[in-house]
């Protein structure tokens, strides 16, 4: 019996291992220096969406490796445009990305997520406590109606984006929260006519582009791009439309 435990023990020693090995590379490659304790959190919270999977439908990653990658190192792309101890609120966050990711790395930060998934959010509280964050603030609710209601409009230094909609819906949800000084940080894919195109868009919601990071990473499958966008007037009142108006109809 103990022979059998030995051997298990040295097998699973050995996986553990390799992938760190691995994963220890592509931090390299994108020049990230992350802590035991940082690598720690993340191995809790790979953890947690496992057990939470099945009854939150947080993603539908499967193994830690593609869940280091594509969801934590992709947060981490964010991190670079994020000023320590400042205000940031993430929208459509599901399972916490980028927003509660970045909070890893930066334990300064002050994170608002807003989702509406209720499953989503309890999962979310959940592993805000577990860690042990302050100063994270889980909203369940939609981004038309938040983005009224004065508590968070045009409150935040910056808001996150990934995976929601796209460039000209996203910016009529978020660019709303955003303090006039401050930047939304929209996590893209590859195509770039489709930022371009909601240049307009953005202008008339009191933002502009300033700069569209384009990202190449050997472990992510494509290529990404971060659009940072400056707000410099504040977002017309009419803005954002009512529930599902502006993923149905995206302003041109
Ligand atoms: N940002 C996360 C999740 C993307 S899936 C990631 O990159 O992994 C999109 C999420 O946005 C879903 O969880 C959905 O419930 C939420 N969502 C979509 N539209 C929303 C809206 N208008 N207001 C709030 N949450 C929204």
């Amino acid at each position: 019996m103990i022979i059998i435990n030995d051997i298990l023990i040295i097998i699973c020693y050995n996986i553990g291992m390799s992938l760190n090995l691995e994963l220890k590379k592509y931090l390299k490659e994108m020049e990230l220096d992350l802590s035991d304790e940082n690598i720690s959190d993340i191995d809790i919270y790979i953890r947690e969406i496992n057990a939470w999977n099945a009854k939150a439908d947080l993603t539908a990653l499967k193994d830690y490796e593609s869940m280091f990658v594509n969801l934590f190192l992709d947060a981490f792309t964010v991190t670079p445009f994020i000023k320590e101890d400042s205000t940031l609120i993430d929208i459509g966050t599901g399972a916490g990305f980028p927003g509660l990711a970045l909070k890893i790395f930066n334990r300064d930060l002050k994170i608002t997520l807003i989702e509406a998934s209720s499953k989503k959010c309890v999962f979310l509280n959940h592993i805000s406590n577990l860690l042990n964050m302050k100063n994270v603030n889980v909203l369940w609710g939609r981004a038309e109606e938040m983005g009224r209601d004065i508590s968070y409009r045009e409150k935040f230094d910056y808001a996150t984006c990934r995976a929601v909609a796209c460039m000209s819906t996203i910016s009529e949800l978020c660019i709303p929260f955003v303090k006039v000084g401050g930047q939304f940080i929209a996590s893209k894919g590859k195509d770039k006519a489709e930022i371009t195109q909601a240049e307009g868009v953005i202008k008339n919601l009191g933002g502009a582009i300033d700069k569209i990071d384009n990202i190449k990473y050997s472990f992510f499958n494509e290529e990404k791009n971060i659009v940072v966008i400056s707000k410099s007037k504040e977002t017309p009142e009419k803005y954002p439309r009512r529930n599902g108006v502006p993923q149905k109809r995206p302003l041109r």
